[in-house]
Order: structure tokens, then sequence, then C-alpha cells
């Protein structure tokens, strides 16, 4: 199984500290638990994190339950983020 890490393509949780422009700038994040595939990442902060040379990328998700999820990795070509109930969640997920 090859893989490679989906890009997020935009991010629309601006408080973020590693969003700029409604776009992940940390090297990878790790989406979800079991039950919700928020960003893991996520973090408020007075700092301004990461690059702004990199664009985002998923490193690792761990809700299985998602269609695009095998062997606790993201399949998806990309993914978008969102709030959702005061979190940033992953608005690609999609359940089997
Ligand atoms: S994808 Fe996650 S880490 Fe990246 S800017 Fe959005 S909430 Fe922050
Ligand atoms: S699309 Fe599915 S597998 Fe990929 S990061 Fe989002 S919840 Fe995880």
């Amino acid at each position: 199984m090859t893989m490679s890490m989906p890009e997020i393509t935009r991010c629309d949780a601006t408080e973020c500290s590693y969003n700029r422009d409604r776009q992940c700038h940390t090297m990878a994040i790790t989406i979800g638990d079991a039950s919700c595939p928020m960003c893991d990442t996520f973090v408020q902060t007075d700092a301004s994190g990461g690059d702004p040379s990199v664009i985002g990328r998923v490193g690792a998700c761990k809700t299985s339950n998602c269609r695009y999820n095998e062997a606790l990795e993201c399949t998806a070509e990309s993914i978008n983020v969102g709030m959702h109930s005061r979190h940033a969640d992953c608005m690609t997920f999609s359940s089997r």
C-alpha cells in the first residue's frame, strides 16, 4: 500500500495559530478520535505557528469509520477543515 499525505485545501478555523488566510501552515496534522473527525492539532496561542511557505497535510487520522480511512491513514486526495460545535472538524469526513 503506497500512500501520500493529503493536502489541506482550506481551513476555516481562523482562530488556530497555524491558520493564515484560511490555509493551514503546519507540516502535518492529526485528525480525530474514533467518534469525531476533529483536528487534533488545533491550537490557540499568541504565537503564530507553522511555516507560511508550507501548505499543511494530513499526517494521520484516527477516525476509522470514515470511508477514506485505511489503516488509520487518510486516502482522500485532499481535505477541507471547518468549525463545528466550536471545534475544528474534517469536513471531508464521510461515514462508511
Ligand atoms: S487544519 Fe487544524 S492545525 Fe491546521 S489551521 Fe486548521 S485547525 Fe489549525
Ligand atoms: S477524510 Fe476521513 S480519513 Fe481523511 S482526514 Fe478526514 S475523517 Fe480522516
